[in-house]
């Protein structure tokens, strides 16, 4: 409705400036004259949530122990590193990588409800090094080096959905793209939150699963690793194990399936399983692995740990205003942080806008 008055105002607009009629009767800029203080004050919008860089690093972590993919751990230190929008960094192509910079000049925006397409940036913020855009984006030597192994490691693939794009840094472990809503359910809530969503209510069902913290063994070492079912929040100050049906008993002993070989898929002792099933997230591996585990004697303690959110509330574009925030804490001038991020300055061009006296530029 809103974009419908606008739309009539600057055609009627046009259509008085050209003395095709009297008045633009959509105007209102009268009436919202000296009624700024009113909608700042009416604003309800949320203050931004950002990341430490030790956060950011205990997220990539997490997401990376909860999904039991290194491309996770990567992908958020690229995104917390470089201030990627969500779009940006699902559009990274091997092209984009020039070992010591990103060049930014796409993003893979979702389907909405076709397929994904590629596009430029929003508002024009290409980050290539051309004249009329940003420069790309410098890269740190840690992160040039994380991203040079991740390539070696996991050699980009073509996500053959049709988008055009060609060998893609990041893809789900099906070898698609990643869906902002699916994401943000798992894994980036648990991270993130450190909250295990509930179950909505539906109809035929007993009861509605409440949300739960995300329940870790932290056995093996650190960050551990995330049991699935999660144990129930405790619901008074003396804490008892969940006796619930259908919920393990976490609290015992149990068989230590990784101490041997799998028999079924080719996990080696101390590995999870790797079946194309997702033994790794369902926590069930093979059965005659835990048959052959049970009659060797392998039993272990689990050392129980509930992880703290991190931040509850932090979205993916929270990572885009961390980075933002860090430029500051160390001084950046303004125009090159506007030009890392991609952002135009209100009222300067990037021409003019230069730090002096020879554009100081991320060490590299
Ligand atoms: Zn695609
Ligand atoms: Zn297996």
């Amino acid at each position: 409705m809103e974009n419908c008055r606008s739309l009539l105002a600057t055609i009627l607009g046009d259509a008085r400036d050209a003395g095709l009629v009297d008045a633009n009767a959509a105007s209102r800029r009268g009436n919202r004259r000296g009624k700024v203080i009113t909608r700042r004050l009416e604003r309800t919008t949320a203050p931004k949530e950002w990341l430490t860089p030790l956060e950011i690093l205990l997220l990539a972590e997490r997401a990376a122990a909860l999904t039991g993919r290194d491309d996770d751990f990567v992908m958020w230190t690229v995104c917390g590193w470089c201030g990627l929008r969500w779009g940006e960094l699902m559009g990274l192509q091997r092209s984009a990588f020039l070992g010591d910079r990103l060049r930014i000049d796409v993003q893979l925006s979702p389907p909405n409800g076709g397929p994904f397409v590629l596009r430029h940036p929003k508002n024009g913020s290409l980050r290539n090094d051309q004249p009329q855009f940003f420069c790309a984006v410098d890269l740190p030597p840690f992160l040039s080096a994380l991203l040079t192994r991740h390539i070696s490691t996991r050699p980009p693939a073509d996500c053959g959905c049709g988008c055009g794009g060609r060998k893609f840094l990041f893809l789900n472990k099906e070898g698609g793209h990643h869906f902002h809503g699916t994401y943000e359910q798992f894994p980036w809530s648990q991270a993130a939150h450190g909250v295990v969503s509930g179950r909505p209510p539906r109809p035929g069902r007993s009861a509605d699963a409440p949300a739960r913290p995300v329940l870790v063994d932290c056995s093996a070492g650190f960050p551990g690793r995330p049991l699935s079912p999660a144990w129930p929040k405790a619901d008074g100050p003396v804490w008892t194990p969940p006796l619930i049906r259908g919920v393990p008993r976490y609290d015992q002993p149990v068989i230590d399936v990784v101490a041997v070989d799998c028999p079924s898929c080719p996990a080696r002792e101390g590995q999870p399983c790797r079946s194309a099933y997702g033994a790794v997230l369902s926590n069930r591996p093979h059965r005659p692995r835990v048959r052959a585990a049970a009659e060797q004697g392998h039993r272990r303690v689990l050392a129980l740990a509930f992880r703290l959110p991190i931040k509850a509330g932090l979205t993916p574009h929270g990572l885009r205003h961390s980075h933002r925030v860090l430029l500051d804490e160390i001084g950046t001038p303004d125009v090159l942080a506007h030009d890392r991020l991609g952002h135009s300055k209100p009222g300067i061009g990037r021409v003019t806008a230069s730090p002096a006296p020879a554009p100081v530029r991320m060490r590299r």
